[in-house]
């Protein structure tokens, strides 16, 4: 349904849009879209990465998915303009921007949360934060959405684009796969209602589609019962061998007896790195402890720490200790280099909460951070190993370089999501921060070739890996991402948003270079575009080519009216 031009009440005042092109076009519509804060602006070039800038037009705050409609439907007239949905910035490459167009801040999306019917998911606005989404459903309901990030500060609409992942992953699948309906608004303004079974071709590929094919307006997220408390562990490792055929162990058993949660991490063998070192292992802050009393002084430079986490509501009544012990039994860690804590559910999934402090009040969380997130087959960790992070990560990163291990089958192969061809593959991820004082451009060069020097040797060594929220500059690096799927995504595009509006910065397709869609079929989106026509009027204009339908259209006039756009 079209949203914003069936408002009869309204229709009356609108007068229509004039331009047929160019810039007074794009000027026209930006007029109508309001008048941006000048401060947000400045917040829309940025992201956490901190090493792209690009300046939109406009930085707009919808607080309704009409609003969403209205401005990709003004795009979609425009001669050029792109727009971009922006969760909370977290990417690190710049894909939440739109030079020179119109940026969509999701946070003041509405409406509230609110139980779905039945009382086993909940609705939420695709601009909500996971923080908010786990505090809402916990105090409210005492339930929670399965499957998680570490850090809560992403919204449900960033993460659903590119796949949410963490500790939970290999056992309740990354937060793409608990999905159970989404609106979606496409570049043809219609507010589509999307599941596996309705509009299931919109609803995976949206999911993991990295912003292309439309704004995920609302998503409906499983839930199951949220437990009061989680014992969390941590043990330690002295060869990536013995680590990982222990984690791959724990992520194939069956439900019932597994963990809640398995996550890892490599660090270095050193007392004196607080961010890749010895440091980084204990559970609780200030433990005071002696690396000298678990390892040998020849022990290995690089080390290995596996997380896990084992829910209950009742120590006694739920055996935790049993079934706990009964895990651990057959894991083949250093007996004495372990650390545990029990602390309630809210607190294990906000233990990134006081990192982010931390480096807030470092000045890191400032800092550029050219983050590399991979995933790579359980056959090629070991070589990665010896190579990466024996070789080349050796003087550590400046924050976690986590390795822990997934499974394919817990992802529906029918999302836009690439991943490597193996069952079981390990999410790498080198979250880098650097030390504010001057250095900071120089050092952020230095890791991005590093992270560059690493990709290069995936490739050389013929590694079954895909790039996790990737982002890539040439079409052929986009295609060898995607693989065999990329005819799917390229027309998913020309199906969803054939002309390139949506996630101008993930930089895959372009407004201004046509998309790579020789074998594709026409766009569908045409038969969307009667209602937005005014045969009435005279004037004409030459639509863009993958809109162009068999003739001349006449495009209604519109003049600048603040009161029509709700964009606050
Ligand atoms: P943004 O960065 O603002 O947007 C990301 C992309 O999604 C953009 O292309 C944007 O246009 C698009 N988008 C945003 N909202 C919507 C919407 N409503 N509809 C359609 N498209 C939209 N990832 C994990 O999987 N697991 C982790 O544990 C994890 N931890 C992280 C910790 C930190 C500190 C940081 C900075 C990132 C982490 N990430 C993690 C990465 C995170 O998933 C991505 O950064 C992701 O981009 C989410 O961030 P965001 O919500 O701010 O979205």
């Amino acid at each position: 349904m079209l949203i914003a031009y069936l408002d009869h009440q309204r229709q009356d005042q609108l007068q229509w849009l004039v331009s047929a092109g160019g810039s007074s076009s794009d000027e026209a519509i930006l007029c109508a879209l309001g008048v941006e804060e000048a401060g947000d602006v400045a917040l829309s070039a940025r992201d956490f990465g901190g090493v792209v800038s690009l300046w939109p037009a406009r930085f707009l705050r919808p607080s309704t998915a009409d609003d969403v409609a209205r401005a990709l439907l003004l795009a979609a007239r425009s001669a050029g303009l792109t727009v971009a949905a922006r969760g909370n910035g977290h990417c690190v490459g710049g894909q939440a921007m739109a030079a020179g167009g119109i940026v969509l801040d999701m946070r003041a999306l509405g409406p509230p949360m609110s139980l779905a019917p039945g009382g086993a998911a909940v609705d939420v606005p695709g601009g909500a934060l996971w923080s908010e989404v786990l505090e809402w459903t916990v105090r409210n309901h005492r339930m929670a959405p399965p499957s998680w990030t570490d850090y809560l500060g992403l919204t449900v609409g960033g993460t659903l684009s590119n796949g949410g992942v963490s500790g939970q992953c290999f056992r309740y699948g990354p937060q793409v796969n608990n999905v159970v309906e989404m609106d979606v608004v496409t570049t043809d303004g219609d507010r589509r209602l999307c599941s596996a079974s309705i509009n299931s071709d919109l609803f995976f590929a949206v999911l993991g589609g990295l912003g292309q094919f439309g704004v995920i307006t609302r998503a409906r997220l499983a839930l199951l019962p949220a437990p009061k408390m989680v014992r969390w562990r941590r043990v330690v490792y002295a060869d990536l061998e013995t680590f990982a055929s222990d984690a791959e162990w724990l992520v194939t058993q069956p439900d019932a007896s597994a963990f809640n949660y398995v996550e890892g991490f490599a660090f270095l063998n050193d007392a004196s790195d607080p961010a890749s070192g010895w440091n980084s292992v204990p559970i609780l802050p200030g433990s005071a402890f002696d690396p000298a009393d678990f390892l040998a002084a020849a022990a290995a430079s690089v080390l290995y720490c596996l997380e896990l986490a084992l829910y209950y509501d009742d120590r006694v009544a739920d055996r935790v200790d049993e079934r706990e012990e009964e895990l651990l039994r057959r894991l083949r860690y250093v007996r004495a280099a372990e650390f545990s804590a029990d602390v309630g559910y809210v607190a294990f999934l906000s233990r990134v909460a006081p990192v982010e402090a931390e480096a807030r009040a470092r000045g890191t969380w400032a800092t550029p951070h050219p983050w590399l997130n991979v995933f790579i087959s359980a056959s090629n960790i070991v070589d990665f190993d010896r190579n990466v992070f024996k070789r080349v990560l050796l003087g550590g990163i400046g924050g976690p370089m986590l390795v822990y291990p997934l499974r394919r089958s817990r992802w529906d192969e029918r999302m836009s999501v690439a991943l490597p061809e193996s069952e079981v593959f390990y999410l790498v991820a080198l979250l880098r921060f650097i030390a504010p004082g001057g250095g900071e451009a120089a050092a952020a060069t230095a890791a991005a070739e590093q992270n560059k020097e690493i990709l290069r040797h995936c490739r050389t060594k013929g590694y079954d890996f895909k790039v996790y929220i990737p982002r890539y500059d040439s079409e052929g690096d986009w295609a060898a991402h995607f693989g065999r799927d990329w005819g799917r995504f390229v027309e998913r595009k020309q199906r969803y948003d054939p002309m390139a509006i949506l996630a101008p910065g993930q930089n895959i397709f372009s407004r201004t270079r046509p998309l790579a869609l020789a074998a594709s079929q026409p766009p569908e989106i045409i038969s969307a575009l009667p209602a937005i026509v005014d045969d009435s009027n005279d004037r004409s204009i030459e639509l863009p080519k993958t809109l162009r339908p068999p003739t001349k259209m006449s495009l209604p006039t519109m003049i600048c009216n603040e009161g029509w756009i709700r964009l606050r």
